[in-house]
């Protein structure tokens, strides 16, 4: 007999790992450790045992990342939805300042007042701002026919109240 014959067969140390982390929801490290170990034990040809454990391991470590992964898609959606919502308030809200702006300049350059009839003709609106758009998040706008005095706004969102808050936070100047 020589002396490798007569070692006896020792535990796989990645084996060993897999069902720790494993164990401890280590996904994806059980996975990988579990692979190895299998593959190693198999190479042994006995010289290596564990082969149960690191089974476990990686079926521990794919329900694990199995569960993780849906977890996450849901939360993805609400992700992807608050920040929707975040960016259709801030393009609505963007969309009242520049008409509010556009008519201030109209109000001044003809020297009108507060309640005086807007020619929205001669109204200049930036580039890619139209009167008919509707709100980034659906609905059409209500449009003034008249000047609003200050701090009253030209342009009204139908999603002004709570909770879209189409309204600029602070606009008393406006
Ligand atoms: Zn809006």
């Amino acid at each position: 007999m020589t002396m490798q014959q007569q070692q006896y067969p020792r535990t796989s140390g990645l084996a060993i790992a897999s069902l720790v982390t494993g164990l401890l929801g280590l996904g994806l490290v059980a996975v990988i450790c579990g692979h190895i170990a299998l593959s190693q034990i198999k190479k042994s040809a006995g010289a290596l045992t564990g082969k149960g454990m690191a089974v476990t391991g990686l079926v521990v470590g794919y329900v694990t990342i199995a569960l993780v992964m849906l977890l996450m898609v849901p939360m993805l959606f609400i992700g992807a939805r608050a920040w929707k919502k975040g960016s259709d308030r801030a393009g609505c809200i963007m969309y009242q300042r520049n008409v509010q702006q556009a008519v201030r300049t109209y109000e001044v350059a003809n020297r009108l007042k507060p309640g005086a009839r807007i020619d929205w003709g001669k109204v200049t609106l930036p580039t890619g701002t139209s009167l008919t758009q509707p709100c980034p998040a659906g609905g059409a706008y209500v449009i003034s026919e008249t000047i609003p005095s200050v701090g009253d706004m030209v342009v009204e969102c139908p999603h002004a109240g709570v909770p879209d808050k189409h309204e600029p936070a602070d606009h008393h100047d406006w």
